[in-house]
């Protein structure tokens, strides 16, 4: 998932109130893993290059549901989702707002890999029940790349869906989003060294496919660790606003008998959220037994937040 909107993306269909977007490059990859399979299916009869593209279809479809739950999942908790873009090992939600709570954020990150997960179970399950041929072939393969995919997503860095239940973990326990960020970005780089050490400890030169693998691994490792820099920049801004709490603010002087009632302990982006759901130019901060605290201006919150954001 990623709050980023992309560009160059064609428009292929609408799904639960989202556009789903699909990359030029994506087709030609498609192309490409029909002419690497279809020598795989040959022994099976029928069209190879048929069947291949039945098994390609079905990998895309997978990561469409994978999305899907995403896009279900957020809209329920009141997330705008204007689109969703298919990659090969995934796609990207974009969400419109930031999860409110750690267990949004929790839900909304772990259907992905769960329906993907379930999906996998059940093809293989299915397949089982099955003699060995072509329909057997087709569920194994759909039921491998489901299962591949949960994995992949459930890598614990950001922005894969698994640094992001790590995040809603540590945000839910401490308290603190901030802390989750950070946490989850630091993970992600433990995750992104410990691909590279086991890709190196289990490489064997002589065989290509342990070549590749490693190859892949060192791609995936790049992808953490980027995510991960950019989760701890983050995190770090995220912290800078947590110092702003509404409290030390506070004009000691009668707010207007107007203005709207704020807790006096509020800080951070939940000051923000509460500011912007009611925007107004005063507030009354006021403790939890109801004694106000003082007035607080809307432009001074404004004033600590450019302040921090240096
Ligand atoms: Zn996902």
């Amino acid at each position: 998932m990623s709050e980023r909107r992309p560009r160059g993306a064609w428009r292929i269909g609408r799904i639960a109130g989202a556009d789903i977007l699909i990359r030029p490059s994506l087709l030609v990859m498609g192309v490409l893993l029909v002419i690497v399979f279809a020598p795989q299916f040959e022994r099976l009869g029928g069209n190879p290059y048929a069947v291949a593209g039945v098994f390609v279809a079905s990998l895309y479809a997978s990561i469409l549901l994978h999305e899907i739950a995403h896009v279900v999942a957020a809209r329920a908790f009141g997330m705008r989702v204007p689109s969703v873009t298919l990659h090969l090992l995934g796609g990207e939600t974009h969400l419109e707002g930031e999860s409110r709570s750690p267990t949004q954020e929790f839900v909304t990150a772990i259907v992905g890999p769960l329906a993907s997960l379930v999906v996998g179970v059940a093809a293989w399950w299915s397949a089982l029940q099955l003699p060995a041929g072509l329909i057997y072939a087709v569920l194994w393969s759909v039921g491998f790349i489901n299962i591949l995919v949960a994995g992949f997503n459930m890598l614990p860095g950001l922005p894969l869906d698994g640094g992001r239940v790590f995040r809603a973990l540590i945000w839910g326990a401490t308290g603190s989003e901030s802390r989750g960020v950070l946490a989850a970005g630091w993970l992600g780089r433990l995750a992104a060294v410990g691909l590279v050490v086991w890709a190196v400890l289990t490489v064997d030169r002589l065989e290509p496919f342990h070549l590749t693998r490693a190859l892949l691994f060192g791609v995936v490792a790049i992808f953490l660790w980027q995510g991960s820099s950019g989760a701890l920049a983050h995190g770090r801004r995220l912290t800078r606003v947590d110092r702003i709490v509404a409290r030390d603010l506070a004009v000691d002087a009668e707010p207007p008998p107007e203005a709207i009632a704020l807790p006096a302990s509020l800080s951070g982006r939940r000051l923000l959220i509460a500011m912007v759901e009611h925007p107004a130019r005063v507030y009354a901060l006021v403790e939890p037994d109801g004694t106000v605290v003082g007035r607080l201006d809307a432009a001074s919150v404004d004033r600590a937040y450019r302040e921090e954001m240096r």
